[in-house]
């Protein structure tokens, strides 16, 4: 399939030049200048990206975007030396934390799911086995039964 890319642009005055506010959850492009909200991308919770460039701190970007699946990848390089914006962890407040943090409550929280579903899923088996067994020495005495 062809691969479709175009350059991101304010609707309002064509400018290229896109800034980043974070959010917990989302990222907001708008136009560095005339300040107009030009996309909200939404991602996983907790996952946002930095507003300033991994390796020379500027702020503004250039959003290339590629058309995949339907929908849309927006991917942002920095104006001044191409770099890319880091993947940041941002909660409600706006505060960026550590990676490991994030990580650790999104183990816990599948772990806990997991681990439920697992007690589920021994439960129903033990029950199983019950009813197999039951079944099992419900034919044989029938056979039994029958065929001596
Ligand atoms: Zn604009
Ligand atoms: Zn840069």
């Amino acid at each position: 399939m062809r691969k479709i890319i175009r350059t991101a642009n304010c609707p309002k005055c064509g400018s290229v030049k896109l800034k980043i506010l974070s959010g917990n959850g989302k990222i907001d492009y708008f136009c560095s200048e005339c300040k107009m909200n030009v996309k909200t991308i939404s991602c996983e919770k907790f996952a946002s990206i930095s507003s300033k460039c991994k390796q020379c701190g500027n702020d503004v970007f250039k959003v290339k975007i590629q058309e995949k699946n339907g929908g849309e990848l927006w991917n942002p390089f920095c104006c001044k030396c191409n770099g890319q914006a880091s993947l940041i962890c941002i909660d409600n407040q706006g505060n960026e934390f550590n990676i490991n943090k994030r990580e650790v409550i999104e183990i816990l929280s599948s772990m806990n799911l997991f681990e439920s579903k697992l007690l589920k899923l021994e439960s129903s088996v033990y029950d199983f086995n019950k009813k197999v067994e039951k079944l099992k020495k419900k034919v044989e005495l029938t056979y039994e039964y029958r065929f001596k």
